[in-house]
C-alpha cells in the first residue's frame, strides 16, 4: 500500500473510501464494505469490521488507517435524564455532545419539535422508557461568534473539527446508548459548541453521511446559526439538508448589536431578508430561538416588535429563558415573565414555545458548553 492512505476513515465519504480502496489494489467494492461497517455497523476498531477479509484488514492496519472514533473521556448524568458526554479527540481536544432522552410527555407526532414542548407549569417527568432522544452535537472546539450570554463564547474558538469528528461524536454517543438508527428514533441538533456555520463544509459532509450511512434522516436534523446570512443562502442550495434555526435573541438591531456582536456584520435587515427567501419543504418551518435575557430583550413591546419583525414568516419561535453561568451578567427572567412574552407572541398570531431546559445541574443546558469538568451543586 502506498503512503498516501488516510489515517481515520471515519468522515470519509463512498467516493473518498473507494479511491481509497482502488489505491490499495482491492475490488471497488470494498469501499461499499467499509462504508456500511463505519457508519451502519458503527465498529470502533477495524478489527471489527469482519464483513472485510483478514488480509485487507492487516494491509489498513499496516498502513498505520485506523476508524478514528473518538473516545468518551467522561459523563455527566442529569436527574432529568440528560447525559453530557465529555468527547475527547485524536489531538486531545475536548468537545461536549449531549443526550437528550424524551419521554411519553409531549410527544407531537412529527419528531419536529425536540427538545421543546408547550409550557406545563415548571411540571417535569423523568422520561422512563424514552420514545425518542435528541443529540446535540457540536461543530468546533470552542467558539468564535462572541454571544455575551454564552459560556461557549468564553472559550473563544480552537479550532474546526472535521467531518470524521462530527459524526463520530454522534456515533460515539449511539455506541454508547446502545441505540441504532434507523430502527431507533433519534433526533439530532447542531447546536452545540461552536458555529456550524463557521464550519460550513464540513457540517454539511457529516449531514450526508448521517443521512446515507447513519440512516438518520434529514427531516430529524436541526442546525442552528447565530446568523451567518451567506451561508443561510448556501444551506438552502443544499439538496440534502437539516431544518433551518436561527438565534435572533433581540427584536432590533441596537438591542442584537449589544448582545451578538456579529449583528453588526449581519444586521436584522440582512438576515430576515435570507430568511424569507429560505426554501421551505412541506410542513417545514423555521424556527426562531430567543434567549430571554431579564430587563433586557423580555418586555412586552419586544414582543411585540418581534412578532412583527418575523410578521409573515412560517416560522415559530423558541423562547430559552436564560441558562446562568459564571462569567455571564445576565439575569434568568421570572417564570411567569416568560409565560408573558410567549403570550405576547402567541396573541400577535406567532406559534411560540417555551424550550425547557435540560441538564442545568450538570452544565448540558443551552448556552453552558464549555467543557467543564466540575458539575454545578
Ligand atoms: N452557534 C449556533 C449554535 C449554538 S445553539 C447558534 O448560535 O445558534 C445554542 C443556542 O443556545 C442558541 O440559540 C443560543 O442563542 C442559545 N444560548 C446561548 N447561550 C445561552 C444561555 N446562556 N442560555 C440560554 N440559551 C443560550
Amino acid at each position: 500500500m502506498n503512503q498516501q492512505m488516510p489515517k481515520n476513515l471515519l468522515g470519509l465519504d463512498l467516493q473518498e473510501l473507494a479511491a481509497m480502496v482502488v489505491a490499495a489494489g482491492e475490488p471497488a467494492y470494498r469501499a461499499q464494505q467499509i462504508f456500511h461497517a463505519l457508519y451502519s455497523e458503527r465498529v470502533p476498531s477495524l478489527d471489527q469490521a469482519t464483513s472485510l477479509s483478514k488480509e485487507f484488514r492487516a494491509a489498513l492496519g499496516a498502513a498505520g488507517v485506523s476508524v478514528g472514533m473518538p473516545s468518551i473521556q467522561k459523563r455527566f448524568l442529569s436527574s432529568d435524564g440528560t447525559v453530557r458526554y465529555l468527547i475527547e479527540l485524536s489531538d486531545s481536544e475536548t468537545v461536549e455532545t449531549v443526550w437528550m432522552p424524551e419521554g411519553d410527555e409531549g410527544e407531537t407526532g412529527d419528531g419536529s419539535e425536540a427538545g421543546e414542548e408547550l409550557a406545563r407549569e415548571g411540571f417535569e417527568r423523568p422520561p422512563r422508557g424514552w420514545r425518542r432522544t435528541t443529540i446535540c452535537v457540536s461543530s468546533q472546539v470552542g467558539c468564535a461568534v462572541n454571544c455575551q450570554f454564552c459560556l461557549t463564547a468564553l472559550l473563544g474558538v480552537k479550532r474546526n473539527l472535521t467531518a470524521g469528528e462530527i459524526v463520530g461524536q454522534v456515533i460515539a454517543v449511539l455506541r454508547d446508548q446502545n441505540v441504532s438508527p434507523p430502527n431507533d428514533r433519534v433526533n439530532l441538533v447542531f447546536m452545540g459548541m461552536g458555529e456550524p456555520f463557521l464550519n460550513f463544509e464540513n457540517f454539511i459532509k457529516a449531514v450526508r453521511l448521517l443521512v446515507a450511512g447513519v440512516g438518520i434522516t434529514e427531516s430529524r436534523m436541526t442546525v442552528s446559526t447565530a446568523g451567518i446570512v451567506p451561508r443561510i443562502y448556501d444551506l438552502a442550495a443544499e439538496p440534502v439538508r437539516p431544518k433551518l434555526a436561527i438565534s435572533l435573541n433581540a427584536p432590533n438591531d441596537d438591542l442584537r448589536t449589544q448582545i451578538m456582536p456579529l449583528n453588526k456584520k449581519w444586521d436584522l435587515e440582512k438576515l430576515i431578508a435570507a430568511a424569507r427567501e429560505f426554501p421551505l419543504r412541506n410542513r417545514e418551518r423555521l424556527t426562531f430561538e430567543y434567549v430571554l435575557l431579564r430587563e433586557i430583550n423580555d418586555s412586552e413591546s419586544h414582543g411585540r416588535e418581534l412578532a412583527e419583525l418575523i410578521h409573515g414568516l412560517k416560522a415559530k419561535v423558541n423562547l430559552i429563558a436564560l441558562n446562568p453561568g459564571p462569567g455571564i451578567e445576565f439575569k434568568t427572567p421570572e417564570e411567569l415573565r416568560v409565560l408573558e412574552f410567549q403570550k405576547t407572541l402567541t396573541n400577535a398570531g406567532v406559534p411560540a414555545y417555551i424550550r425547557r431546559p435540560r441538564g442545568r445541574d450538570i452544565y448540558a443546558a443551552c448556552g453552558q458548553l464549555k467543557r467543564t469538568v466540575e458539575v454545578a451543586s
